[in-house]
């Protein structure tokens, strides 16, 4: 399975601002596909626990407050090489920095609130996934 699947989240912030649709269509238009998915809200336990690599940044007690501030969608995603396809269609971790019609770059408000999560590496998208899904719970 290693290689074909990436983890995705829609942050609160896109969720709030009704980008659900937009962000699902641009996936499928994509190529990915839905091998899971689920509309849920993370602890602040939870979110600290699925971040808890980012512990020493400054930046980590934002980004716990904020990821556990508003419902996420949380989703598997299954393509041919989906970790690095997916990392290219959000973009950049900055907004600012991101190319144009990324995810990130239409609806990321700052680096903090940027919309979308997307795994970094084959090893965390399964991690991930199973963080947020049993295997009863994907179909692929
Ligand atoms: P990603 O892999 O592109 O999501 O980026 P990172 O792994 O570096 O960071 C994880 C998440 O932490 C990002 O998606 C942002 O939500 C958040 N983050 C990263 N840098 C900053 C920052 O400088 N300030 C704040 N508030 N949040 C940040």
């Amino acid at each position: 399975m290693a290689g074909n699947i990436t983890f995705t989240m829609i942050k609160p912030d896109a969720v709030k601002a009704g980008h659900i649709g937009g962000i699902l269509a641009q996936i499928n238009e994509a190529g990915f596909r839905i091998v899971a998915m689920k509309l849920t809200k993370l602890s602040a336990e939870k979110a600290g626990e699925f971040y808890a690599v980012h512990k020493e940044r400054p930046f980590y007690g934002e980004l716990v407050e904020f990821m556990s501030s508003g419902s996420i969608v949380a989703a598997v995603l299954e393509k041919d090489n989906a970790v690095e396809d997916f990392r290219t269609l959000i973009g950049a971790t900055n907004p600012a920095e991101a190319a144009e019609g990324t995810i990130r770059a239409k609806y990321a408000t700052s680096i903090g609130e940027n919309a979308v999560h997307g795994s970094d590496s084959d090893e965390n998208a399964q991690i991930e996934a199973s963080f947020h899904f049993s295997v009863t719970e994907m179909f692929k």
